[in-house]
């Protein structure tokens, strides 16, 4: 499995917490009929992307890239000891497997330069923080974390209205310890990155683009797909999207624009090795993984 490629000037390590089964595709996928299903179940198991019973298979991962001047981690995941009791994978764990696997990766959480969030759900906060003492503490002691500010505007007004548990334990100890950069969607660092605004699954959803000088290696999806059958049907939504229609609509314009180029496109969610080019088939598209 490939949990280390370089792209351009640029090194993605892959830091996996959980790859699992997650949701019914009927269930997850309110579009998919039984048909579609039928006929794209074989190739979707051949990915490792469906299993027997018709469940979804997600991958629940941070990517690390390492540009010439900074460290960067993208998504912190799901994240130990937060209650999360709609999710039994999820809820009150303590297991090892993120910081084991950022250890194999061969950084600790000093080395963080930047946290950057494509958006603020439960599972792409998690590890902001961790428990010391009763609080909540930031993870990456020397890390700027990125937020988004239509996103951290959105999840302040819900959480205003009733809490919101990640943003309550995930997202506001960083803004108190102020080490939180609340930024526009036209947001640059140096000249490696760049936010790209994908809205639909979440309203202030970004995407992250890296490369120097107009060229871009890599791009990071966050939820704007969730499994490669979206890249061959665009329009399925899942039901968590915010705005369904507007995600379907930003999916497919993002496809268009990456397809065919050589920047590699990693997803958040995407069965391992998770990551490939954006490939045109038909009136739709395919991710051929590296
Ligand atoms: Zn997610």
């Amino acid at each position: 499995m490939s949990l280390k490629f370089t792209a351009g000037d640029l090194t993605i390590q892959r830091i996996i917490e959980q790859e699992t089964t997650f949701l019914p595709a009927h269930d997850m996928l309110p579009g998919l009929t039984p048909e579609l299903l039928a006929e794209n179940r074989a190739w979707m198991k051949k990915a490792k992307a469906l299993d027997d019973a018709d469940t979804l298979i997600l991958c629940f991962q941070s990517y690390i890239v390492t540009t010439p001047h900074h460290t960067v981690l993208i998504d912190s995941c799901i994240g130990n000891d937060k209650p999360r009791p709609g999710r039994p994978n999820w809820n009150m764990k303590t297991d090892e497997t993120y910081m084991r696997a950022l250890a194999a990766a061969g950084f600790s959480v000093g080395d963080i330069d930047y946290v950057m969030c494509t958006h603020l759900h439960v599972d792409h906060v998690g590890w902001n923080t961790r428990l010391d003492n009763g609080r909540w503490v930031p993870t990456f002691p020397k890390a700027r974390y990125v937020f988004g500010k239509t996103e951290y505007n959105y999840w302040t007004e819900q959480n205003a209205k009733a809490e919101v548990p990640p943003f309550a334990d995930s997202v506001l100890p960083i803004v108190e310890a102020k080490k939180a950069d609340i930024v526009s969607s036209d947001h640059a660092i140096g000249d490696h990155v760049r936010l790209l605004p994908t809205p639909g699954h979440t309203p202030g959803h970004v995407a992250f683009t890296f490369g120097r000088s107009g060229k871009e290696d890599a791009v990071f999806t966050g939820d704007l797909m969730h499994t490669p059958l979206q890249t061959l049907y665009p329009e399925l939504s899942p039901r968590f999207d915010v705005d369904q229609a507007l995600a379907a609509k930003t999916r497919r314009s993002f496809l268009e624009r990456f397809c065919d180029t050589n920047t590699i496109c990693c997803t958040a969610h995407f069965p391992s090795p998770s990551s490939g080019k954006i490939r045109r088939k038909g009136n739709a598209f395919t991710c051929e993984m590296i």
